[in-house]
């Protein structure tokens, strides 16, 4: 029993980590804290040497038609900071943004002509950030323009921008619409005037509104994003927010939960009292329930756990293509995707990025091998079903006999208040659907321990701590950075790269940490505040 003995073999820690624990309320405490999210599945990384290589042979081939096929594009441009956000990346300034919107354009419009995209029908584009709404509105129709000139879009093509609520002016919506926008995602994550500008958000209830308004009376599909256990959020500040969005004319709407990176400005403010404290963990399983409940009461439809929908136009075709397995072409700085057996991602850095694009070269940051077939498959399967909400134990055994051991963790699961099975299919409950990124984390290694030969037992997660090969190497290569510095700094590495490191070698990573030029070393230090 291969699941077994690996589950023997962890320490308890490392078990409670993957497992959870035992308790009579599982929806505070089914485990100690949320695990961390990881983006996907990579696996084994590309030497640098062999990255550019190794994507234009990528681009060489032509799409695979049985997967459908995604554009994601990154604007990393803010004019403010959120205190809460770890995606920031830089200021809005428009010289810098025209210089970008330049490369960007190059780096679409050469890669759309490669054997790969020039025929490939494409599904869905989605143009993320940073707020890519910040764009003036010369530049989002270049962008724009070159994207319906550069792509086989298809008929029906969901086009999203996000962005935000004080980007929304007739000017800039009349030029989205009028290049293909026909989604528009906004991060307001609250309507109260006060937590708003505590949390660096800049418009006030009442113009947030008026501006939901006016966009609404254009024809685009609205969504509308709110956050849960903000700095001195309470429950009634929560449902208030909640119900104005449930009777706001929005097409969808997302609740997310607050990620407090540590060390990050937020975790700063809360320490050194700038701001009141956040909602612990059991504060938000209450704010995740409360909403939860008044939306289903409410007849709000679900898409997925944090994702509903008040009408039939939101689709929400690219979360659904991209956790369920489709192609995804990325351009721009800090951009990742994955297509033809390669998952990269683009230089985060924007300096770096546009010598990259300068030198001819893709700005690859990372990249490793997608993971074989039919793991991926299966781990695809089981991250799209388990954000809608279950675990189709049948369709594991179809794919492969060796998921059968996975029934035992299923099992274990149910006993503790998390599952409930019925003819093979185990649904979540209210308990198991606040913790299913643990759940989904955990099943997904456990997947990995029976059908990847070459799994390596997972890191160690407790309180947002890690202890593993990448520590230890990172140990190596910086003496001068302590435990809580290097923590920092595999904090700041992207979840899908840091996912990709962990699967590595210790070897392998010191081969790969040996060839970094001393100026990123130097970088590296100096952002750990070594
Ligand atoms: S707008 Fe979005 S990406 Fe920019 S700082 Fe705020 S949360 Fe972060």
């Amino acid at each position: 029993m291969k699941l077994d003995q690996y589950l023997q073999e962890l320490t308890a820690a490392k078990r409670e980590v993957l497992l959870g624990r035992d308790t009579a309320d599982p929806l505070h405490e089914a485990f100690a804290s949320k695990r961390v999210v990881h983006a996907g599945l990579i696996g084994g990384p590309i030497p640098q040497a062999e990255q550019q290589r190794a994507y234009q042979k990528a681009l060489g081939r032509p799409a695979d038609l049985n997967r459908q096929h995604a554009l994601y594009i990154h604007i990393p441009f803010c004019q403010t900071k959120c205190l809460y956000c770890g995606f920031y990346q830089n200021a809005s300034r428009q010289d810098v943004e025209d210089a970008y919107v330049k490369a960007l354009l190059g780096e679409i419009q050469v890669e759309a002509k490669s054997s790969q995209m020039e025929k490939t029908a494409i599904d869905c584009v989605f143009i993320g950030g940073g707020t890519p709404t910040s764009l003036s509105a010369a530049n989002a129709a270049a962008l724009l323009k070159t994207i319906q000139q550069s792509f086989k879009l298809t008929q029906n093509c969901e086009v999203t921008l996000e962005g935000r609520i004080h980007d929304l002016v007739p000017e800039k919506i009349e030029t989205w619409l009028q290049y293909g926008v026909n989604r528009i995602s906004l991060g307001v994550q609250s309507f109260d005037t006060t937590l708003r500008q505590r949390i660096g958000r800049i418009d006030t209830r009442e113009e947030v509104l008026k501006r939901l308004q006016l966009l609404k009376s254009y024809d685009v599909t609205v969504i509308v994003d709110l956050i849960y256990g903000l700095p001195g959020q309470t429950m009634d500040m929560w449902m208030r927010d909640v119900q104005t969005l449930a009777e706001a004319d929005v097409d969808g709407m997302d609740l997310y939960q607050l990620n407090i990176f540590p060390g990050g400005p937020l975790d700063k403010a809360v320490k050194n009292g700038v701001v009141p404290p956040c909602a612990d963990i059991g504060g938000q399983a209450d704010m995740y329930v409360a909403a939860r409940d008044y939306l289903l009461s409410e007849g709000v439809e679900r898409l997925s756990l944090c994702h509903w929908r008040r009408t039939k136009r939101e689709r929400s075709l690219y979360n659904t293509m991209a956790k369920a397995g489709a192609d995804v072409y990325a351009f721009g700085c800090g951009a990742g995707g994955h297509f033809g057996g390669i998952s990269w991602m683009n230089q985060r850095n924007l300096t770096d990025y546009q010598q990259d694009w300068e030198k001819g070269q893709k700005p690859i940051m990372m990249a490793g091998h997608q993971v074989e077939a039919e793991l991926g498959r299966v781990c695809d399967g089981i991250i799209s079903d388990l954000e809608k909400g279950f675990v189709d134990f049948r369709r594991l055994l179809i794919a492969d006999s060796r998921l059968e051991e996975v029934e035992q963790v299923l099992s274990l699961w149910q006993e503790r208040g998390l599952l409930v099975e019925d003819l093979g299919i185990y649904r979540l409950t209210r308990s198991g659907e606040f913790w299913y990124i643990s759940l989904t984390q955990s099943l997904v290694e456990c997947v990995q321990v029976l059908l990847d030969e070459e799994a390596e037992a997972p890191a160690e997660e407790i309180n947002g701590r890690t202890t593993d090969a990448l520590d230890e190497v990172l140990a190596e290569m910086l003496p001068e950075a302590n435990a809580a510095k290097r923590q920092e700094l595999a904090s700041k590495i992207p979840a899908a790269v840091r996912m990709m490191l962990r699967r590595s070698s210790k070897e392998k990573l010191r081969n790969m940490l040996a060839g970094m030029p001393a100026a990123m070393r130097e970088k590296m230090l100096a952002k750990a505040g070594v």
